[in-house]
């Protein structure tokens, strides 16, 4: 990413918050691929047949990982979107999680895999799957992008894991702080400057 100074054309730059690049656009490219595969190959005959899929991202943070995957995915599809609140506004611990707008769409017989961004209290998992199970779906999986290595993210079983990261606040493709930097094309961690602002 050029490393932008604040200018009159760009007042604003993020690059001065990054700490350290955990995972660069070019390894979480690749990495979709293989998850899209993966996915696709387990939702297609002779693995599965019958029953369309149905994509649920957990907005907002799945947003940019979804939209990515699901591209990778040349099956019919058709997308819900669930959003659940566990990070509000400035908070980096989780204090909870609960379902504020569910707009899946009929899924009773169908296949559904939620995608999410990050796996850390496992409260997000807990809560969406068994509500989709409720609904009828004929299956429920589930895919985070990022699985932090602390034993509650362990304790929550994730069917496709795109990467294992340290038990550290990340940013960026998707994931936020206080609604921020989720434009950034890299998994980064912030610095304690940016986290203070
Ligand atoms: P869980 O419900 O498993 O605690 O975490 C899932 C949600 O918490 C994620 O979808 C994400 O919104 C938020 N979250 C957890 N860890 C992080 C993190 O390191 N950075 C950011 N930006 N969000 C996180
Ligand atoms: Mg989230």
């Amino acid at each position: 990413m050029p490393n932008l100074k604040p200018s009159p054309e760009n007042p604003q730059p993020m690059d001065d918050d990054i700490d350290r690049v955990l995972i660069s656009h070019d390894r979480i490219a690749v990495r979709v691929k293989e998850l899209a595969a993966q996915i696709t190959a387990d939702h297609s005959p002779p693995n599965l047949s019958g029953a369309e899929i149905t994509i649920v991202p957990v907005m907002t943070g799945a947003m940019i990982f979804a939209s990515d995957l699901i591209r990778r995915m040349p099956i019919a599809m058709k997308i819900g979107l669930i959003q659940v609140s566990s990070y509000p506004g400035r908070n980096v611990q989780s204090l909870g999680s609960q379902i504020v707008a569910n707009q899946v769409g009929e899924i009773r017989g169908r296949h559904v895999v939620v995608v999410d961004d990050i796996l850390d209290s496992g409260g997000t998992l807990h809560r969406v799957v068994p509500a989709l199970r409720e609904m009828q779906a004929a299956s429920v999986k589930s895919c985070v992008l990022l699985r932090k290595d602390r034993p509650t993210a362990h304790a929550i079983h994730a069917d496709y894991v795109g990467f294992e990261i340290p038990d550290v606040f990340v940013v960026g493709y998707g994931l936020d702080y206080n609604d921020y930097y989720r434009n950034l094309p890299d998994i980064v961690t912030l610095t304690s400057h940016a986290q203070a602002k």
